[in-house]
């Protein structure tokens, strides 16, 4: 038998989620199913607990820009604390530990480098032309210098592709711009202080307790995990999944926008969604390692990992809790333990590991993590979602808008929506 929803969600994660509150909200007694392929709620917003360490899928971190939203969630995070940190973050750069983000503080590096930096964001390469991708945007706005010696290899780790195969605009809002007003206003004494009080905010339970707030009001047995998606029939208007069809008014997909077009067969240019995956390892120790730091980011091609985080430094722990972030091609496949021994090498020559004994350890692989927005990416994207769009199926959240993005645009986004359908 087939059964009628007015709304089939496809995925439980932050942009399914969000879009079930946000519709339900306004229709109140709207027939709404959110599938959901994995066993449990969440999506790249998970977080594990083990051994008395709280680890996220990888490191979530929040700067909610509409209060709005943060208040909704809180209201829904009863006896959570959540706390306001002041942001602690690095380069490590041929030993030394430079504030991020690099290009505003070239003055931290060796004198001989500092002068190269700024000789060549003088004499950064112009044109009439506007940049046509991301690695000649950053040369042409930055010079050579601060793009060879943090830019493109930082990047080049974390989206394991050629920068410059990417779009002009491939990091959106989440790229650091600065001109050279920008930098050289950061030379001055004191400088440091006033770019340096960027916050973020974290739950004591990990970012998970966002996920947990918005399933506070759905009822039981709205979402139903274990239970993929596999055909999506458009003329039908019905939904396939091992257990049963259902016939929907709207599906709003946040499956991975090429994964979407397959199940519903509409053609489409698959060669256009590039992306890279990330594998995460949280590494628990026994006793504490560096205070004063949250994050920090790694541009040595010679270390595995790109990035480092300390959850330990957000809730004062008493025991050293890292995150540890590997950009690999997405068809890479990974040996896992001989990847920990690597990082756990690296740690050691990097001075993070000393003394202390790893007691616990987990992984995890996303992907796919960062899309490769290049301009094939972008018409294609835009294409496919209106042309779903018009059979009532949204392409939405990260990876259905195969876009840049935080979780609070997630819920920007969905929120838009429900008010529109
Ligand atoms: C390394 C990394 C670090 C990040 N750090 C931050 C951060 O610090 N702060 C921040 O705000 N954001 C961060 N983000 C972004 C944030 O994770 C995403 O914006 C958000 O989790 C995306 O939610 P989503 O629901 O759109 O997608 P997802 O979390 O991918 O959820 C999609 C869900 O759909 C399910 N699904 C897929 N196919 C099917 C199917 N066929 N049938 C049923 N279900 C299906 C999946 O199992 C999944 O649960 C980070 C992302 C990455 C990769």
């Amino acid at each position: 038998m087939i059964e009628d929803a007015d709304i089939v969600v496809i995925g439980a994660g932050m942009s399914g989620l969000s879009f079930a509150n946000w519709y339900r909200a306004k229709h109140p007694g709207a027939r709404i199913v959110v599938l959901e392929a994995a066993a449990e709620p969440g999506g790249y917003c998970r977080t594990v607990a083990q051994d008395g360490f709280v680890w996220d899928y990888s490191g979530h971190f929040f700067h909610f820009k509409d209060p709005a939203i943060e208040a909704w969630l809180r209201e829904r995070m009863p006896g959570q604390a959540v706390k306001t940190v002041e942001k602690q973050s690095f380069i490590r750069y041929a030993g030394r530990d430079i504030d991020f983000p690099f290009q505003k503080n070239i003055h931290q590096l060796p004198h001989a480098e500092f002068l190269e930096c700024l000789v060549e964001l003088y004499f950064r390469p112009s044109g009439d032309a506007p940049p046509r991708s991301f690695g000649e945007m950053l040369e042409r706005r930055l010079g050579k210098a601060i793009t060879a010696k943090f830019l493109r290899p930082y990047n080049e780790k974390l989206y394991a592709t050629d920068l410059d195969t990417l779009d002009v605009d491939a990091m959106g809002r989440f790229f650091p711009h600065a001109d050279i007003a920008d930098i050289i206003a950061n030379f001055r004494p004191g400088a440091k202080a006033t770019s340096y009080n960027a916050t973020f905010t974290y739950p004591e339970g990990g970012a998970v307790q966002y996920v947990n707030a918005l399933l506070h009001d759905l009822p039981p047995g709205m979402v139903a995990c274990d239970e993929p998606v596999v055909s999506i029939d458009l003329a039908a208007h019905t939904v396939t999944t091992p257990r049963r069809t259902i016939r929907f008014g709207h599906v709003i997909s946040s499956a991975p926008l090429p994964a979407l077009a397959r199940m519903t067969g509409i053609a489409h240019d698959a060669a256009a969604f590039t992306s890279n995956k990330v594998l995460v390892w949280n590494l628990g120790f026994d006793r504490k390692g560096a205070a004063g730091v949250h994050w920090m980011y790694f541009p040595d091609r010679s270390l595995s990992f790109y990035r480092v985080g300390w959850y330990d430094n957000i809730f004062a722990g008493d025991r050293m809790s890292l995150y540890v972030e590997l950009g690999a091609a997405h068809d890479a496949t990974f040996d896992v333990d001989a990847t920990r021994e690597r990082v756990l090498a690296d740690l050691a020559r990097e001075g993070i590991v000393t003394t202390q004994r790893l007691i616990s350890h987990h992984h995890v692989v996303l992907d796919p993590a960062y899309c490769h927005i290049t301009q094939r990416s972008l018409a294609e994207t835009a294409r496919l979602r209106a042309e779903l769009a018009r059979q009532n199926v949204h392409s939405v959240g990260r990876y259905g808008g195969w876009t840049y993005c935080s979780i609070e645009d997630n819920l920007i986004e969905t929120r838009a929506l429900a008010a529109a359908i």
